[in-house]
């Protein structure tokens, strides 16, 4: 038994850990959990805990269905907000098949084997989340507008706020559970907040990620409200986005750094924006998975529907920070289109994948994209060789199906299940007879 091993059995017993949850997530980016006696914990470390795939969102056919939990010691972490006595701990698993290969339908291993990629080129994948979402009051009608908590805006100051209080317990929450808070504010919604997680290599973030979404509904539940990383809830107001600051670092140093560069843009980093952007509209169905992702990404509100770059331009898909950075450590873009409902492993998986097939290929980054996308005419945008987002999810499953890169990314298996349950929800969607299509055409038609 290792020394992390070692580490979590004595910890639980000093504790006096009651309940020991397993967690993963499902191919759509939902948290499974799974809840141990302590005295099971250390043939979990041996053998694993079994489970049956074929229950899980995405994971296998019913004939291959046995899978096996193993849980990470390096994840282990009590959880805050169950009771500190008998209290819980959890720490999330690699699921394996029966005969110890790594689960070809485990989104945690698709990262893995991305940054796998990555480290045999020499590179290590940081990523840093600004992590939108909403506080709503908890009188949830389904099929109505949920109701804001406040009507604050763009880092509004509100003494007593509800928000900052929120805020100031939520992180808290995730500092005890080791996850480092950079920044955070209302956002400029009613109701809406930003909280940026500090930069970790993109494994433990995704990892980080998950629990951050599990920390901000417990403790908005607890003050009786609730919260959601619903992309685009209010037709009114700006969406959720998860803006991805990311950067490349060989073994010390940033790799996206050049002291000599106007920009401070290494080539590396030039290419791994133009790989993003050539690869932009087929990675999307994956950043941006959902139908109602789209209602964002359709115009205004700070987030991107066309393929450019640029410094101090919102409008653009892939942005780099205006000012030079005085630490070489501090050098990277920002990918602003992925969403606060994306499945992290797989969004940071295909980023990843994008931006290195850019290195590879050494790939052109085209002019930087001074002006407002949106403002420009379609005509305008051609001339300048800038693409469009796909417009919606049918568009961006399409776009996918034919992408060589996201298949080999997400291996064939998630691939597949992918755009399947991404099709179905299309369809579905597709029937429903809309508020809009009622309010505007049965007066007049
Ligand atoms: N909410 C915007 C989005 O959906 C971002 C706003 C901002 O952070 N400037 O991307
Ligand atoms: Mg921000
Ligand atoms: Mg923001
Ligand atoms: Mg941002």
């Amino acid at each position: 038994m290792d020394k992390q091993m070692e580490f979590v059995l004595r910890t639980i017993e000093e504790r006096d850990v009651r309940f020991v949850r397993l967690w993963f997530t499902d191919v759509l980016g939902f948290l499974k959990s799974v809840a141990i006696a302590p005295a099971e914990l250390e043939g979990a470390f041996n053998e694993g805990i079994g489970f049956d795939g074929s229950a899980i969102e995405g994971f296998a056919r019913i004939q291959e269905a046995d899978m096996v939990a193993h849980p990470d010691p390096s994840t282990f972490q009590l959880l805050p907000w169950r009771d500190q006595v008998q209290g819980t701990a959890r720490m999330f698993c690699d699921i394996r098949l029966p005969d110890g290969s790594p689960s070809y339908a485990d989104p945690r291993f698709v990262l893995k084997r991305a940054l796998d990629k990555a480290a045999d080129q020499g590179f290590t994948f940081y990523t840093h989340p600004e992590i939108e979402f909403f506080l709503l009051e908890n009188t949830i009608v389904p099929g109505q507008p949920p109701t804001p908590v406040d009507s604050s805006g763009y880092f509004d100051h509100t003494p007593h706020g509800t928000s900052s209080d929120f805020r100031r317990r939520a992180i808290t929450m995730l500092e005890q559970m080791g996850i480092s808070v950079e920044f955070s504010h209302h956002e400029h919604a009613p109701g809406q907040q930003e909280i940026d997680l500090r930069y970790a290599d993109a494994l433990t973030m995704a990892d980080n990620i998950m629990t951050f979404r599990v920390v901000i509904k417990e403790v908005a539940m607890a003050e009786g409200m609730r919260a959601s990383f619903m992309p685009k809830p209010f037709t009114e107001h700006a969406g959720s986005g998860m803006h991805t600051h990311v950067s490349l670092f060989e073994g010390d140093s940033n790799a996206f750094y050049d002291a000599s560069d106007e920009y401070h843009l290494s080539t590396t980093a030039r290419q791994f924006i133009a790989g993003v952007l050539h690869h932009g509209a087929e990675i999307s169905a994956v950043t941006n998975q959902w139908v109602n992702s789209y209602k964002r990404l359709a115009g205004g509100g700070e987030a991107p529907t066309h393929i450019s770059w640029g410094r101090n331009n919102r409008s653009a898909l892939v942005r780099v920070p205006m000012y030079k950075p005085s630490k070489s450590s501090s050098a990277r873009v920002e990918i602003r289109s992925i969403d606060s409902a994306a499945n992290p492993y797989l969004a940071y998986a295909v980023v990843l994948s994008a931006g290195l097939a850019g290195i590879q290929q050494q790939m052109e980054l085209p002019e930087e994209t001074a002006e407002d996308v949106w403002s420009m005419t379609e005509r305008e945008r051609r001339a300048l060789g800038i693409g469009s987002l796909p417009r919606n999810l049918d568009e961006a499953v399409r776009i996918m199906e034919g992408s060589e890169l996201v298949a080999e990314t997400l291996g064939e298996h998630v691939f597949d299940y992918f755009l399947r349950n991404k099709r179905t929800e299309f369809e579905s969607y597709r029937s429903q007879v809309t508020p809009w299509e009622l309010n505007s055409l049965l007066p007049v038609l």
